[in-house]
């Protein structure tokens, strides 16, 4: 663990490093076991960079912990019936158990219609209103995957939930909401700001552990963060210098906290891990719905 004269740094690259280790050891077992080599599939819309190489290192993450891993790329005027009918036949490849589709897509083709159309049992983003309405419940087998890896953050470094009051910045489905219910069905109390919400600051104050999904650079500094405080930083920016910084004064917050999780360097490396970890979940599910059937 690293530590400064405040804040431990919570490293999310010695986490990430561990998490697939173990995923790794589990994946061979399972192989092992069932015959079974875990599959994930991705899929690319168009040739934007930053998506590529999100999709190359999902490939080499598959790589490292013994996946099978198969990327599909269309052009970027692939239309919805092209999209769907690839996604059904995934749907239906016994060798696939993950099917991730990379977001943003391009603007002629409704998300909210495609990833209804991804197998729920697939669905290794969780995503899907059966999954959301799963984790909604407590009733779930996957979670999204950035605030899944911050859930596995807080546990690593032995962070208390339960009874705390959690404040998550954002509210997006792919973050802020979702991490608020997960942090819930660990016993936090919850409270979710966003951009309409009144005096940030005295909210972000009253926060024991406090988790910033917004996406703009230093929108928490350090004088909104409760002395000892947890803080999570899930925000990736471009400060001016084109570096990559998180929502959160990094170097004035971690005098003030008592964890802080850096960018780069803290949630991130956790994401795609996660991934990892949904993927082999989803094929040990596989495994279990028709291990009395030929597979
Ligand atoms: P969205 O843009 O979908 O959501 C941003 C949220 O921040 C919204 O709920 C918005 O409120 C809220 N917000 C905006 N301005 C303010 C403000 N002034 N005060 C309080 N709340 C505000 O972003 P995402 O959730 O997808 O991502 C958030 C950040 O996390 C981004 O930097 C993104 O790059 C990063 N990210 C990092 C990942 C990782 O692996 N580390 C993975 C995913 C995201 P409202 O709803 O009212 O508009």
């Amino acid at each position: 663990m690293i530590t400064t004269n405040s804040a431990k740094i919570i490293d999310g690259k010695l986490v990430s490093a561990e998490t697939r280790k173990r995923i790794a050891e589990e994946c061979k077992e399972f192989k092992e076991k069932t015959g079974i080599t875990p599959g994930l599939a991705v899929i690319l819309v168009g040739d934007d960079n930053a998506s590529q190489i999100y999709v190359r290192n999902k490939h080499r993450a598959c790589e490292e912990v013994g996946f099978i891993s198969k990327s599909f790329t269309l052009p970027s005027d692939t239309d919805e019936k092209t999209l769907i009918s690839l996604i059904e036949e995934l749907n239906n490849d016994k060798e696939i158990h993950g099917i991730l589709l990379q977001l943003p897509l391009p603007r002629q083709l409704d998300e909210k219609k495609i990833l209804l159309s991804i197998s729920p049992e697939k669905d290794v983003d969780a995503f899907h209103p059966i999954n959301v309405g799963k984790i909604m419940i407590g009733d779930y087998t996957f979670a999204p995957c950035t605030p899944s890896g911050v859930m596995t953050l807080l546990k690593y470094y032995n962070i208390d939930i339960a009874g705390k009051e959690c404040v998550v910045v954002g509210r997006s489905n792919i973050v802020g909401k979702p991490q608020a219910l997960l942090l819930l069905a660990e016993n936090g109390t919850v409270t979710i700001a966003h951009s309409k919400t009144k005096n940030l600051k005295e909210v972000c104050l009253r926060a024991d552990i406090l988790v910033v999904a917004v996406g703009k650079a230093k929108i928490v500094t350090a004088d909104m963060i409760k002395p000892g405080a947890v803080v999570i930083d899930v925000g990736m920016n471009r400060d001016v210098f084109g570096k990559l910084c998180g929502d959160v004064d990094f170097e004035n917050a971690v005098r003030v906290a008592s964890f802080i999780t850096p960018v780069p360097g803290g949630v991130g490396p956790m994401t795609i891990t996660t991934l990892m970890d949904n993927t082999l979940k989803a094929a040990k599910q596989y495994y279990l719905k028709n291990q009395n059937k030929e597979i």
